[in-house]
């Protein structure tokens, strides 16, 4: 056993020893090596390129960004974590998917939300849900992942999404229908990929604009958000306009089992 002196003596020395700083660029090589890194590649989208990160756990974050060195910027801030230039090409699903909003397979590929709160992932894995050409409200997600009153939060979650273009949030609007805000370039961006969705934002607005929340079938006496099973068809077929799920419920009609609009609460 070395004496109280013995260990002093040991100590001091460590003392002594220079201080090192691992060159900055250490950390990320050694993580990317043991397969712990994220890396990017830059891809392009409907909204113009993107940089998509990944780790092990999948796809972190999908950004745009003025430059490389701005987006490794972005992702340590928000992250904690470096971020490097992928060697490798992206996966053909991957690039896919980014390129063409109204591909199909978005829920196969793996996410990396690590970071978000149990609420919040609930909320994204939900707006995963939303076909292409169709939108659904703040609301519908809220109350669909059992949290009814939550629709703020809702809202906040979808703006932080980290993976836009891949886990839909440009599919959720507003929940009196109109088309609302967009963390990738804003509104405008929203409106262009919906677009490119048929699910004619144009129309949307028009409906939201004049107090228009459901659709209804006379046929089969079911009303529907203004996009079940995409809005060319339904504004064909469902000529009966709704201002709220308590009007349609008087009306005699019963809510869609497909795009499950709220029932009406009895007063
Ligand atoms: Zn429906």
């Amino acid at each position: 056993m070395k004496s109280e002196r013995g260990n002093g003596a040991a100590i001091e020395s460590l003392r002594r020893l220079p201080v090192a700083t691992a060159p900055a660029t250490l950390l990320p090589a050694v993580l990317k090596r043991i397969g712990l890194g994220d890396a990017y590649w830059r891809l392009e989208s409907p909204v113009g390129p993107v940089f998509v990160a990944h780790s092990k756990a999948g796809i972190s974050m999908v950004t745009r960004a003025a430059s490389a060195p701005d987006f490794e910027r972005a992702f340590e801030r928000r992250f904690g974590r470096a971020v490097a230039p992928e060697k490798s090409p992206a996966p053909a699903k991957v690039r896919g998917l980014v390129r063409n909003v109204k591909g199909q397979g978005r829920g196969e590929l793996r996410y990396d939300l690590r970071g978000l709160s149990e609420f919040e992932r609930a909320v994204l894995l939900k707006a995963l849900e939303i076909p292409s050409g169709e939108v659904r409200p703040y609301s519908w997600i809220a109350r669909e992942i059992g949290h009814p009153g939550a629709v703020r939060a809702a809202g906040s979650a979808l703006a932080k999404n980290p993976v836009p273009l891949l886990i839909p949030c440009h599919r959720v609007v507003r929940s009196d229908g109109h088309i609302g805000n967009y963390s990738l370039g804003g509104a405008r961006n929203k409106r262009r990929l919906l677009e490119v969705e048929g699910t004619r934002p144009a129309l949307l607005e028009r409906l939201a604009a004049s107090g228009i929340r459901y659709l209804g079938n006379p046929e089969g006496k079911g009303f529907c958000y203004p996009t079940c099973g995409g809005i060319e068809d339904l504004v064909k077929t469902n000529t009966v306009r709704f201002r709220s799920e308590r009007e349609a419920m008087a009306a005699g009609y019963h809510p869609c089992r497909v795009c499950r609009p709220p029932v009406a609460r009895a007063s």
